[in-house]
């Protein structure tokens, strides 16, 4: 996007959500109560980057507040305000930027509740919230900040050296109408190995990778409801057809019948020399950056590692059917970690 249009979308977004919505207001007799009488979103820049600013403002004392993040399904930041009401604030507000998608408000009791739906899951590395008191002479109310920014995945960090120009296909287990393992709170395996693949495709993307998903959405990739060695074949195609692939990663969760199993293990094919140096890498990398408990390098028979043309590894990043683990897997953050450790492990693989 050039600049003149990124410029005009965003005077867009200000002049469709700065409602004037500064409606001074005696602040209610008990002094305890609030409500709402301003809203505002603006660009705004932390650190050199883009930023949004969300500015929510009302009645009386700086506010009082609670945050909640539903990081896996909803990507959801949930702010309650007690005692307070939403006044004329719009209960609906679409934002559609590259930060929020949009802002519900809803009195819940004696509470406000103020969802914001977040384009990346919130994580204290993509946004912070503060309160500040009504400025008399900006005529501003008291007003809780929220900012949202790129986290440190979309950053990139620094590049990884080693990586550029290679073409790696990133395989994230199953997906469409194959669930794949599911935990004890519903965490299905399809969504946290395609959470992980696409950190991992960002961050090898962003280190001059040429990245090949075997999928890159929530679907089958050979088609729903197909055999497993349809599905499985279908994968390895997604790499045996461009020759210039030089490395082939699969990515999954462990299950098993017990919720006691846990940890983490590394797979390559019997005989590969090369997969298993890979798998090594990644195992290691994993284990320093996971803190799980270490299962191993193992071989087996695993179709994507037996029928695809390059060094290969399939890699179980912990058991979803273990409940602490499983929550581990959902969180942003700990999937930021272990793709990072992915990396890690590709750059290291290259540099032989
Ligand atoms: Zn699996």
């Amino acid at each position: 996007m050039n600049n003149v249009f990124r410029w005009a979308s965003w005077v867009g977004v200000l002049m469709a959500f700065v409602f004037g919505l500064w409606l001074p207001q005696m602040a209610e007799a008990s002094g305890q109560s609030h409500e709402l009488n301003y809203f505002q979103t603006s660009k705004v820049k932390i650190a050199g980057a883009n930023a949004l600013r969300i500015e929510i403002g009302m009645t009386g004392d700086e506010p009082k507040y609670t945050v909640k993040e539903l990081s896996y399904l909803r990507k959801q930041l949930i702010i309650t305000l007690p005692n307070t009401e939403r006044g004329k604030v719009k209960s609906f507000i679409s934002l559609k930027n590259e930060f929020a998608t949009q802002v519900r408000i809803s009195e819940i009791g004696e509470n406000l509740q103020v969802a914001i739906d977040f384009v990346n899951p919130p994580s204290k590395d993509n946004y912070r919230i503060s309160t500040v008191p009504a400025e008399r002479r900006k005529k501003k109310p008291a007003r809780i900040i929220l900012e949202l920014f790129k986290d440190n995945v979309d950053n990139g960090g620094a590049s990884v050296p080693g990586i550029k120009g290679k073409t790696i296909v990133v395989d994230a287990g199953h997906g469409g109408s194959d669930s794949g393992a599911v935990g004890p709170t519903g965490v299905k395996e399809k969504d946290v190995t395609f959470a992980v693949a696409k950190k991992v495709q960002n961050l090898l993307t962003k280190s001059g990778a040429r990245v090949i998903m075997t999928r890159t959405r929530d679907v089958d990739v050979y088609a729903p409801n197909a055999t497993d060695r349809q599905e499985l074949q279908a994968r390895c195609d997604v790499a045996n057809r461009d020759s210039r692939v030089s490395l082939f990663l699969s990515i999954h969760c462990n299950a098993f019948s017990s919720p006691a199993a846990h940890g983490m293990e590394t797979y390559y094919c019997a005989g590969s020399a090369k997969g298993q140096e890979f798998a090594s890498l990644l195992n290691e990398e994993l284990a320093k950056a996971g803190g799980l408990f270490n299962r191993g390098v193992k071989t087996a028979n695993y179709y994507v590692l037996r029928h695809t043309n390059m060094p290969a590894s399939l890699i179980e990043l912990a058991f979803v059917t273990n409940y602490n683990e499983e929550k581990l897997l959902r969180s942003d953050a700990y999937q930021n970690k272990l793709a990072g450790a992915i990396v890690k492990g590709i750059a290291r693989y290259f540099k032989g």
